[in-house]
Formats: structure tokens, C-alpha cells, sequence
């Protein structure tokens, strides 16, 4: 862990000294997102120090063509990559002729961020030394309205702190960016046409090959200290760098603030031909209303989403800032309006992971949308996937299985698969499973009864004849085997019969049967067209019986115990704590083949199915398959130690669900894994709160009900949560004094403890 800088609050993140070794990961810390856009937290006047630029819109991507050393056939054509869009940010200032740059200024003092989690406002001042005569204060002040997807906006204030101050104020809107993370350098953006008048610039530019329109657009006012306006903006084109210009003189101690306004227009949801009038129109309605109306409006938007999602933790201000810059995170990526969108692993604070779709949503984020808000926004999540079917069977079709069957995509933007490792791309299936449990866990939780028989079942279906057509007899085991896979585990790839895959094939196949007999009882005239479309046979029926029932599963020979794959006890079965901490993480000390054959695991494999299927297995068996697995897990990938808090918990290991969760929620303030500088871990995040909720919460559906049944950790006084269950929102408050249980509803049934309150 690096020296933590940022100081605690319980809702603000506060950065209090400039130090350039250091911009890098605040700029992903402060980064600000409103599910629409995001963008890192870049300076707004010039900085020529070490920096990483990053301004991102939900669902824009470009198919960066795979770079691979040995094509594989299957393997897909491009990764596709949320691109780094043009800034509409940008805000640079010179003064008597020298640039505001805080890596060149002779000095900066009392720099300070602050992110406040509650208002969504992120604000920055510092004062830095020019020259011997000048000093200049800044504040600044900045948010994306959680009102106005395609609105952001900066509040700039100058002050002459020492000597007079000739400035030139340079307000743009910047066509030139390029992503980091780019496979051969391609141009990612056409800049088809600029508008620049004193009122509005405007790049309208597309996506090469997708064709995705964007318009950046930007709109700045000037005030002098008295608020008065002061005349308008002189025009600049420099290529596809447009300007909005004002000069102005300032004496000592005069001030001027600088209010701007833009964002981006995406053509996903306005016509190209359009941008330019709701620019204007999204300009005008923003200078009716001003700062303070707008960021009241904003705050208000935050106020509702915290009031159902807040989890208040008494006497631990670390966790309650961790786990509240998690909800915040969340929310600022996503926020389930729009079914083509997702949740990229580092959502729109950086480039890596593409920025688009894992089995993340599913298997760690959509809990989290379930509870904290109405049905619609994890429906969504489900239609997505849902809308992406027919590219699921293609990819499927790609690789050689027939009849529907469908293979959702380890990584993809619109449906088709962009990962380009065979080990992953072709054999960490376990994804599929993934996506079918979250459909059982959505209708379970939200008592949404409809969306199976609408939509879910086809999915169901499709990847229930993917699992029978992946196993293959053994006549050797007398069972069905699936051989080739990567578990979650990617330390261990190509394996046979991983018992996480095999375990939730099975689970598929049976749920998906007891499904489709529903439908045929309940719903007969709507399953008849259906099996019609879907070309469904009954002999399915039978085969899939079949392959549950005589599925294989590895086990020790002698201990109650699954093994993670076949052979796994073949190996050298020392623990982790004969790890030298020097070669830590092992991901980047040792050799891959060195990995693979170590007993090293990577996140939870067979764990993570004993997450999901907690109901299956006894007290016993968890803490029997818990403590053999545990020790040999390394936690390297930011999804495991939540897995872990959550099963400590229902263990009832207190402390070591309490380390578990401080290893997550903090895992990116303190920057864990010393690379919170590329972006944070958006996904993870979702697991975070699980760790709370469902781990020392000890929220559950059982047999159809509600169960909590919470511990608390000793450095806890109290906390609290709310969840949204089947649209009755309960409220759970855990001290120790006892558990209090607040909903209306007198006809839900709600356990504590195992009573029913
Ligand atoms: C994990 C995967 C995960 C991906 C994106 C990898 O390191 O092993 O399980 O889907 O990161 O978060």
C-alpha cells in the first residue's frame, strides 16, 4: 500500500498538497461521471507535468483491431474500446503573458481537492506564484448534472492576489485525443464540422468505422467580481481546437469568474443534424438557470439517490468513506436508464478492460442495483444482454455449436465477443452461467415474475443448449464431463471439469427445465410461439435431465471436499503463507507457466459458487471448502476478497469478514494494488457493498423470503442500509443492543435472526 494522502471524511475526499507525483491517481479519484459521460479529473488550465487525459461517453466505442502474436481462428476480429472523446474542458489561462501551469508556476500553495460525495461537487483552489510580482488565486467548482445527462459544468474563479493580472482566457473545446491503451495508433475520431460563434463552439466528429456521432460542445460566460457580465468571447479555429477568448485586466485583489458549460451530444440519442439547435437549447436553458440553480438541481438528484442507497456506518470513519466513494462510484457510472448501457470494469475513470461488459454486471453489480433501486434499472441490466441474444448464438455459431445455442461474449460492447485470449476467450464459459443465474436472482429478489416468461427463458434456453452441447460422455467416468475450461480462477487455464462451470451448467439446465414446465402449465398459448421461434424439441427436455443428473464434479478421494478441477491435488499444496511477500503480487513476479502449475489462486472459483449457491451446502461444507481454498487464494484480482467477506461472514468469523471488507472498500482510496493511477475499480466496487449487505448484513432470500442476519464488526457502533425489496424498501439498523427492521408492508414476511418481524 502506498502512504495514504487523501484524508478522512465521512463524505468528502480531500486532497490537501500539490505533489505532480500524485495528479495521475487523483485524477482517477476525483474523476466525475454521470452514467452518461465521465471524465477523469483533469486540471482545466494547462498542466505539462506527468498526466493521464480521459473523457469518456456511455455506449461511443471504437473495434480497435486484436493484436495478437498467433491468430487463433474464433478468435474476434477487434476489441472494442470506449473511446477517449474530444474535451470540452479545457479552460487555459495566461497571465501577463505566462502560462497558469501549476508544474511550471514558481510555487503552489494551499492546494486543495475536494469531492464532496454528497452533492456530487467536486471543487479544487490553490494559489500559485507566477513571478516574483504575481500570485493568482483559483477556486474552482465542477459537476455532470445528474439532471441533464449531456450537461457539465465548471465554475472558474481568477483572483489577483499579488500585482495586476493581464489575462487571456482560452475556453475550448479540444478535437485532439488519442487513447492510451491503442493497438496500432488508428484515428479513432472523423471531425466532420465546427461551429464557432461567440455564443457556442461545437465539434461535431464520428467514430471511424462505427459511426458514432458526438457533438463536444461548450458554451462560456465571463463575470467580473460583481457577477456583472462582462461581454462576450472572441473566436479562435485552430484546427480542431475551437476557442471561446477574452481578455481582461485585473487589479490586485480583483477577481473574475468564468462559467462554462458543455458536454457531449451523443448520437446514440439526438440526430447529428440536431446537434447544434439542443446545444443551444441545453446552452440557453443552463444560462437561464445559473451555477447555483443548476448545482442545487444536481444536489438534489444525488440527495434522492443517497436516501435509498446510503449504508451509515457509526465509529469507523475509514470504512463509512470507503464504502460510501464506492455507492458514489457506482452511481456515477450507471444509473439504468438506457438498456444499451453497462458497467465497464473501470467505468469512465480510465481505458483499461475497454470499458465495456464482463460477467462483472452480473455475477458482482447487479445486487447492488436491485436494491438501492426500482426494478427497472437491473431489468435493464438484463435486457441488455437480452438485446445482444442473436450476436450470443452467432459467436456460439463461430466456434461450432448449432441449434441455438449461445456463448455471451467474456468482453463486448454490442454483443460480439472482443476478448482475445484463447484461454479466456474460448474457455472461461463459466460467464454464460453467470448471466443465467442473475436472471433466477433478479426474479427472486425483485418478484418480478414477467421478465422469465418475456424475455428471460430465450436466454435461459440458449445457454442451456450451449451447456449440452459443451459436455461430452465419459464412458471412463460413466458421467458428463466439460473439458478445456478457465474458471474464474485465470490462474489455471484449460482445465478439466472446473466444478464452479460444471456446478452452475447443471443449476442451468435444471432451472431452465423447471422453468420451461411452468410456462407450459401456466402460460401455454405464449410457450407454444415460443418453442415455435426457438425450434425447441422436447427431446431437450430429456437430454438436459440427463446431463444434470449425471454430471461429474472432481472430489478429494478421502475429505468431503470438491476439487477446483480435475488433478488439482497433483500439486505442490503449499500454502500462501510460504509466499516470499517480495514477489507479490505473484501476477507480476512470476512466469505464466510458473502460475499455472503453483495451487495459487487467483479469486474465488469454488468459493464463488458457494456464494451463489449458498442455500445448497451446509454450515459444514462451507467452512470445510472455505478454509481448504482460502489459504491458497493470492486475491489478485480486485472480485475476490468480497466473495470472501461475504462467506467469513456466514461463517460468523467476524474479524476476518471485517479485514475482507477493509481489503475492498478501500482497495482504490489507498491504493491497494499501487495502479489506481489507470482508472478505479468500478465492478469491484458493486462487490464492496455486497461485503456490507450481504456479508455482515447476512442479507439472503431463502425459500423465497427475506432473511438478515447481521453481525457487527467491534470497531462498529452501528450501521445501516437501506434495500428496495420487491418494492417495499427496508430499512435495517444493526447496533449492539440488537437488529431494528423498519418497512410497510405487512404482508412481506421478514426474518432476523431467524424470527419473523
Ligand atoms: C478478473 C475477471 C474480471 C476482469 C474484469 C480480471 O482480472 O479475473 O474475473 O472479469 O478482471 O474485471
Amino acid at each position: 500500500m502506498k502512504k495514504r494522502y487523501l484524508e478522512i471524511d465521512p463524505w468528502k475526499i480531500i486532497e490537501t498538497e500539490f505533489d505532480p507525483q500524485k495528479v495521475k491517481s487523483s485524477e482517477s479519484i476525483f474523476s466525475l461521471g454521470n452514467g452518461a459521460m465521465g471524465q477523469r479529473a483533469n486540471f482545466e488550465e494547462q498542466y505539462s507535468g506527468p498526466s493521464f487525459q480521459g473523457s469518456y461517453i456511455g455506449g461511443v466505442y471504437y473495434p480497435d483491431k486484436t493484436k495478437v502474436g498467433w491468430w487463433k481462428n474464433g478468435y474476434p476480429e477487434y476489441f472494442a474500446k470506449v473511446l477517449n472523446a474530444p474535451s470540452w474542458i479545457g479552460i487555459h489561462i495566461h497571465i501577463n503573458g505566462i502560462p497558469l501551469d501549476l508544474y511550471r508556476c514558481l510555487e503552489v500553495q494551499n492546494f486543495k481537492r475536494e469531492l464532496n460525495m454528497k452533492t456530487g461537487i467536486y471543487t479544487r483552489s490553490f494559489e500559485a506564484q507566477l513571478d516574483e510580482q504575481t500570485r493568482i488565486g483559483v477556486e474552482v467548482k465542477r459537476f455532470l448534472s445528474m439532471e441533464e445527462g449531456a450537461l457539465g459544468v465548471i465554475n472558474y474563479q481568477l483572483t489577483a492576489l499579488e500585482g495586476t493580472a493581464d489575462l487571456t482566457v482560452d475556453s475550448f473545446v479540444d478535437g485532439h485525443v488519442t487513447n492510451q491503451d491503442s493497438n496500432w495508433d488508428d484515428p479513432f475520431w472523423d471531425h466532420k464540422m465546427k461551429h464557432c460563434t461567440k455564443d457556442l463552439v461545437l465539434l461535431h466528429s464520428q467514430t471511424s468505422k462505427t459511426n458514432f456521432d458526438v457533438g463536444t460542445y461548450a458554451h462560456s460566460q465571463f463575470f467580473d467580481g460583481k457577477e456583472k457580465t462582462l461581454g462576450s468571447f472572441e473566436t479562435l479555429e485552430q484546427d480542431f481546437r475551437i476557442s471561446q477568448v477574452k481578455t481582461h485586466h485585473l487589479k490586485k485583489g480583483e477577481g473574475c469568474t468564468i462559467l462554462k458549460f458543455g458536454g457531449y451530444l451523443n448520437g446514440m440519442n439526438h440526430r447529428a443534424t440536431d446537434f447544434e439547435s439542443k446545444a443551444l437549447e441545453l446552452v440557453t436553458e443552463a444560462t437561464e438557470k445559473g451555477f447555483d440553480q443548476l448545482a442545487l438541481e444536481h444536489s438534489q438528484a444525488w440527495e434522492a439517490i443517497w436516501q435509498q442507497s446510503d449504508i451509515l456506518i457509526h465509529g469507523d470513519d475509514e470504512a463509512q468513506q470507503g464504502i460510501r466513494f464506492n455507492i458514489f462510484q457506482l452511481n456515477q457510472t450507471y444509473n439504468g436508464k438506457d438498456a444499451r448501457l453497462n458497467i465497464g470494469p473501470k467505468g469512465f475513470t480510465g481505458e483499461k478492460y475497454g470499458g465495456s461488459t464482463y460477467w462483472d454486471t452480473e455475477a458482482y453489480c447487479l445486487p447492488f442495483y436491485m436494491a438501492t433501486k426500482n426494478q427497472d434499472v437491473a431489468r435493464n441490466l438484463l435486457k441488455y444482454r437480452y438485446n445482444q441474444l442473436g450476436k450470443a448464438i452467432e459467436n456460439a455459431e463461430k466456434l461450432g455449436f448449432t441449434d441455438g445455442a449461445a456463448l455471451f461474449p467474456m468482453v463486448t460492447m454490442n454483443g460480439e465477443e472482443c476478448h482475445n485470449e484463447w484461454e479466456i476467450t474460448f474457455e472461461e464459459i463459466h460467464r454464460n452461467g453467470a448471466i443465467a443465474f442473475a436472471i433466477y436472482n433478479y426474479e427472486r429478489f425483485t418478484g418480478d415474475t414477467q421478465y422469465i416468461p418475456e424475455m428471460g427463458i430465450e436466454v435461459l434456453i440458449a445457454i442451456s443448449r450451449f451447456w449440452a452441447q459443451r459436455v461430452n460422455f465419459s464412458t471412463l467416468k460413466n458421467a458428463y464431463v466439460m473439458l478445456g475450461v478457465t474458471g474464474p480462477n485465470e490462474y489455471e487455464n484449460n482445465v478439466n471439469n472446473n466444478w464452479y462451470t460444471n456446478y452452475l451448467a447443471q443449476w442451468c439446465l435444471r432451472f431452465t427445465s423447471a422453468q420451461i414446465l411452468k410456462m407450459q402449465k401456466n402460460q401455454s398459448d405464449l410457450w407454444e410461439s415460443l418453442a415455435f421461434k426457438l425450434n425447441w424439441k422436447k427431446q431437450e427436455l430429456n437430454l438436459w435431465k440427463k446431463i444434470a443428473d449425471q454430471m461429474y464434479f472432481p472430489k478429494h478421494p478421502s475429505q468431503e471436499l470438491f476439487l477446483q478441477q480435475d488433478g488439482f491435488l497433483d500439486k505442490s499444496l503449499t500454502t500462501i503463507s510460504a509466499l516470499n511477500p517480495k514477489e507479490r503480487p505473484i501476477n507480476q513476479h512470476w512466469s505464466w507457466d510458473r502460475i499455472l502449475r503453483s495451487p495459487y489462486i487467483k479469486q474465488a472459483d469454488v468459493l464463488q459458487g458457494f456464494y451463489l449457491f449458498g442455500d445448497h451446502f451446509s454450515k459444514e461444507q462451507l467452512e470445510r471448502h472455505f478454509d481448504f481454498y482460502e489459504p491458497f487464494t493470492v486475491h489478485e484480482s480486485s472480485l475476490s476478497p468480497c466473495v470472501h467477506a461475504i462467506l467469513a461472514a456466514r461463517l460468523g468469523r467476524k474479524e476476518q469478514a471485517y479485514a475482507f471488507y477493509l481489503q475492498t472498500a478501500r482497495l482504490d482510496l489507498d491504493d491497494y494494488n499501487n495502479e489506481v493511477e489507470e482508472g478505479l475499480h468500478i465492478t469491484s466496487m458493486a462487490g464492496t457493498w455486497m461485503s456490507i449487505v450481504e456479508g455482515l448484513g447476512g442479507v439472503k432470500v431463502k425459500d423465497d423470503e427475506l432473511h438478515i442476519d447481521p453481525i457487527l464488526p467491534d470497531s462498529w457502533k452501528t450501521y445501516g442500509f437501506k434495500i428496495n425489496f420487491r418494492g417495499t424498501v427496508i430499512e435495517i439498523l444493526v447496533s449492539d443492543s440488537g437488529t431494528e427492521v423498519h418497512f410497510k408492508n405487512s404482508n412481506l414476511k421478514v426474518f432476523c435472526n431467524g424470527t419473523r418481524v
